[in-house]
């Protein structure tokens, strides 16, 4: 494993910071590359109460990956595909990462979007779980699931996605 290796952009230790131009560097608002993110200038960073993340000996999300046991690998004919951990090849799902978990700037990682149960015009024929932070977005990730034609709706008219959070 690569645990005590320097940052590969700025040549961070273990446990120390980022030089503030380095690509691995995260905002601490948004999880972004700080470089390129939402902008936030240093300074308001510590007036929020946040902190950059020092390098780890990991890519920024990596963990977050293993704890939730997303990883992937590479295939020449399908591109990449989520596979579990004990795959030869397998690296960090970090595209899935950033589809199904959102920053949390309190807690300083990203932590799994919410799940809804999203169904047509509120009955049970073709639901899916959908993980998404607001309901808007489950509904429209629904839409997307399904012109993709990679889940059976059991519907042919299909009507109104309508999600309901699933606690
Ligand atoms: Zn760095
Ligand atoms: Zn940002």
């Amino acid at each position: 494993m690569s645990e005590n290796k320097p940052c590969p952009d700025c040549g961070a230790a273990v446990g120390e910071h980022h030089h503030h131009l380095c690509d691995v560097q995260r905002c601490p608002v948004c999880g972004g590359q700080y470089i390129s993110c939402c902008g936030v200038p240093e300074e308001d960073i510590a007036e929020q109460g946040l902190e950059f993340a020092v390098w780890t000996g990991e890519w920024p999300g990596v963990a977050e990956c293993k704890e939730y046991g997303w990883y992937c690998i590479r295939d020449e004919r399908w591109g990449w595909l989520e596979c579990g951990e004990d795959m030869p090849g397998a690296v960090a799902d970090l595209n899935r990462l950033y589809r199904d978990a959102v920053w949390d700037a309190k807690r300083g990682r990203f932590v799994v979007k919410k799940s809804w149960v999203v169904s047509v015009n509120e009955t049970n024929y073709g639901s899916a779980i959908i993980l998404a932070e607001t309901k808007e977005e489950a509904e429209e990730l629904a839409l997307d699931v399904y012109n993709e034609g990679n889940f059976n709706w059991h519907n042919s008219s299909l009507g109104e996605f309508v999600a309901k959070e699933d606690v």
